[in-house]
């Protein structure tokens, strides 16, 4: 058995056919900048790639070419299931669901909380539905971890018709990713996961932190959309929200348009002016930038930060969990992140982090202190699984 795992995007669609079962990517692929002169469907299939040039091609398109692709290799007779990433479940959807006429207006009924990416979604999910009829579709939501946050985590304090008329809450992302790892962080440490208090960094081009208690999600630091907590790629995370209203008057836009900017040209991006990329700043740095130095001080600094805050809904830390691009493969960034949680009691291994814990089962602190780990994600599997599970 197999699952094709979708995420459409609005100018790209990622696949994935995997074995939910023994866990490996069949055939990976990416069709990009759909739409434009330079659409392209990339593919990536037990070590032969293959690329092929779509001109003006657009969503429909390209999901056609995947599923010629799929036949063309003899993999699409094996596939069961389709498995759609769906970036905003709002309060609707606690868990993945198998999609029906229902479930697709559930979630263009959360439209106006992600208007970027649940009409993309939505829109892949139309095409699977038409171009591979007779395939079972499920949605696995970004949003559904999180619905288990106590109303102290997730309310802002702001007036209550904001969140009884308009959903003002927090909603927290990269779901599966920080369920993934959790479980992940359990079974590695052999502690079973409910009785398993810990904390997950997810950090790659987005960034968010999650305090998991018994297997579920208590707390999170993105909120209503993806701008809110750590500081990111290209996002600021956290700031004073009067900063909006200042510089739309210092700048003569309105609030949109700063918060554009607070989510393209900020972050790592915005302070470093060199990169919104962690690798580039890491090298900018030793090379002598001052700017890309702060940059990376002011992102270890505000991750430690936040998950010093993330620690008071736990009973204890019995591991802090490190993920995504930045939290499996930069060894400076965890170092520093461990040295500003020195005061939880947190002491870097400095061998064991360089190796990213291969050698010491994902163990990056020193022996006796408390435990962080790396925890590779793995996103895709779990909405292959969820969809294997759901269809039975
Ligand atoms: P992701 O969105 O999970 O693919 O993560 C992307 C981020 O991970 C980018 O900022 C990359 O620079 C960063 N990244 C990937 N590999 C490394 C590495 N070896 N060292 C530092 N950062 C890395």
């Amino acid at each position: 058995m197999a699952i094709l795992v979708l995420n459409c995007g609005s100018s790209s669609v990622k696949f994935a056919v995997i074995d939910p079962v023994a866990g490996g990517n069949i055939i990976v692929g990416l069709g990009q900048r759909l739409g434009s002169d330079q659409a392209s469907l990339s593919w990536s299939h037990g070590g032969e790639k293959g690329e092929v040039q779509m001109a003006k091609a657009g969503h429909a398109e390209v999901i056609s070419a995947v599923v010629d692709l799929l036949k063309k290799r003899g993999l699409m007779a094996s596939v069961q299931g389709i498995g759609h990433r769906v970036v905003h479940g709002g309060a609707r959807f606690a868990a993945s669901v198998l999609i029906d006429q229902s479930v697709v207006d559930g979630i263009a009924a959360c439209n106006h909380l992600g208007p970027l990416h649940n009409p993309p979604n939505l829109l892949g999910i139309d095409l699977c539905r038409k171009l591979i009829p007779g395939l079972p579709n499920v949605a696995v939501f970004d949003t559904a971890f999180h619905q288990t946050m106590p109303a102290q985590a997730y309310r802002y304090a702001v007036p209550h018709e904001w969140f009884t008329k308009h959903d003002v809450r927090k909603y927290g992302f990269h779901g599966t990713s920080h369920r993934f790892v959790s479980a992940e962080a359990c079974r590695m440490i052999g502690r079973k996961p409910e009785d398993t208090h810990l904390i997950v960094a997810h950090l790659g081009n987005g960034c968010s932190a999650t305090a998991v208690v018994g297997g579920k999600s208590v707390d999170t630091t993105m909120g209503l959309t993806p701008l809110e907590g750590l500081m990111m790629g290209t996002r600021s995370g956290d700031l004073d929200p009067a900063v909006i209203g200042y510089m739309a008057d210092r700048l003569g836009k309105d609030a949109k348009a700063i918060i554009d900017i607070l989510n393209k040209q900020s972050g790592l991006q915005g302070v470093s002016g060199i990169s919104n990329d962690m690798r580039a700043l890491l090298k900018a740095g030793d090379e002598g930038s001052e700017a890309a130095k702060l940059a990376v001080e002011m992102f270890c600094f505000r991750l430690a930060k936040a998950i010093a805050g993330l620690a008071v809904s736990l009973e204890r830390v019995d591991c802090l969990a490190f993920t995504g691009g930045i939290g499996e493969n930069s060894v400076p960034v965890r170092a520093r992140t461990i040295h500003y949680l020195g005061a939880l009691g947190f002491r870097l291994d400095e061998a064991a982090n360089a190796a990213n814990g291969r050698s010491t089962n994902g163990r990056i602190t020193a022996e006796g202190w408390m435990l962080a780990l790396v925890v590779p994600t793995n996103e895709e599997l779990l909405i292959a699984r969820d969809t294997a599970a759901i269809i039975g």
